[in-house]
């Protein structure tokens, strides 16, 4: 089946809008996804005739709502090829999912001395949690660089690991760069020296097709609203064997076996363990919709499509005077740039006249700002839904204001 562009815009209401008087060109969706009417309608159908507090309930409703959930939670298992759906635990977002890992493994595991490994071109999502438990335990927190086209500087990792190095926490594809880093072998070298990885697929998931067995990873976490999917949920995978070990973070309903008085509270199995409290069940809905759309349309073909939109994209950006773009040229979803020495927020303000909508700022990554040397960059992302045209009006855009602005 050929990639239909028009008919799978058309699923998205909100792309036929118009912004100052022109019609929107989304390039945002790096930041979140817009979601196809498959997932607005099922979230909508659910709220109008199937919701009801899931888990406790005896009544119908709330048995119907308990296996919808639990039905997502196999087809995020399927979705990540996870050996079984006890390893996927619903977390808000990439960010509480990271946050979970750190709490549960890092607050019980990390020892004074023990060392954790990020890169340079993490998310904050992916540096702070880590930072906050190495200040608690004592851990030290190690770095791994970039080389200078924003790639990782592999050949630095043996010299970063010791026996003391505990997790190797590094993001599948960068926010900012787009550079797709090679997790199965840093997975596979951290393992080899007995270290626990986390990968942070915030950005990966909606461009290619992610098998945690093949990348053997312990852990990995995304945002349902990167992948068309509703905001305030995620996906967290755990490796069972590790999961059984963990001890929780946040107490309260659902997630407890027997409560006593005054101490002496147990809990129940994970991974409903890591699930305190009353869930967000329509976006576990809306989640479960968007993995099915997105089967539709199949990775292959929206990984074919990006590709040659990238391609395309870079080819007319190429010719915007004093365009400087960072980062590798075989990349995923983002192109980051910075037009002259203007600053990203005038020339994100000036396309947003335009109706272009982008990024601009330090995008969660200071550190990566400051490998560049900037205090901010502009950044267009291209989803399943975008076309050459949004490209051309980008680098049409780009033209006309670096002409303005001089
Ligand atoms: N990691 C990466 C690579 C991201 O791009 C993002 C979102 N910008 C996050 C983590 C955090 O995701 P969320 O805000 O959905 O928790």
């Amino acid at each position: 089946m050929s990639y239909d562009l028009a008919r799978i815009r058309a699923e998205f209401p909100i792309l036929s809008r118009e912004v100052n008087g022109q019609p929107l060109a989304y390039l945002d969706s790096a930041a979140s996804a817009q979601r196809p009417l498959a997932v607005i309608d099922a979230e909508s159908y659910f709220y109008q005739h199937g919701y009801a507090a899931v888990h406790r309930g005896i009544h119908t409703l709330s048995a119907e709502a308990t296996t919808a959930m639990e039905h997502v939670r196999s087809q995020a298992a399927r979705f990540l090829n996870a050996g079984s759906a006890d390893e996927i635990i619903f977390v808000k977002g990439t960010t509480e999912g990271i946050n979970l890992v750190a709490n549960c493994w890092g607050l019980s595991q990390l020892k004074a001395g023990d060392n954790v490994i990020i890169t340079a071109m993490e998310h904050h999502a992916n540096i702070v949690p880590w930072q906050m438990v190495a200040e608690r335990t004592g851990a030290e927190i190690r770095v791994l660089p970039l080389t200078e086209n924003g790639e990782l500087d592999i050949d630095r990792l043996d010299g970063l690991i010791d026996s003391r190095s505990r997790l190797l926490a590094v993001t599948h594809v960068s926010n900012v760069l787009g550079t797709v880093n090679p997790v199965k072998a840093l997975v596979a070298k951290a393992k080899a020296a007995g270290l626990v990885t986390l990968i942070d697929g915030a950005q990966a998931v909606m461009h290619d097709k992610v098998d945690v067995q093949d990348i053997d990873c312990d852990f990995y976490v995304f945002s349902g609203h990167k992948l068309y999917g509703p905001n305030g949920i995620g996906i967290l995978y755990g490796r069972q064997a590790l999961l059984e070990q963990m001890p929780p973070w946040m107490g309260g309903g659902a997630m407890i076996d027997t409560v006593v008085l005054p101490v002496g509270t147990t809990y129940g199995k994970s991974p409903w363990r890591f699930e305190a409290g009353t869930p967000n069940t329509g976006g576990i809905i809306g989640l479960g919709a968007a993995f099915a759309w997105i089967e539709t349309l199949g990775l292959p073909a929206i990984k074919a499509h990006e590709r040659s939109l990238m391609r395309y994209a870079l080819d007319k950006l190429a010719s915007v005077p004093d365009l400087i773009i960072y980062g590798p040229t075989e990349r995923a979803g983002v192109i980051a740039f910075n037009l002259g020495k203007h600053h990203a927020y005038d020339v994100g303000s000036f396309l947003d006249q335009y109706g272009i909508a982008i990024r601009t700022g330090h995008h969660c990554a200071m550190p990566l700002m400051q490998h560049y040397g900037v205090p901010a960059m502009c950044r267009a992302s291209f989803a399943l839904y975008n076309s050459e045209e949004e490209a051309d009006r980008l680098a049409a855009g780009l033209t006309r204001i670096q002409r303005l602005l001089g």
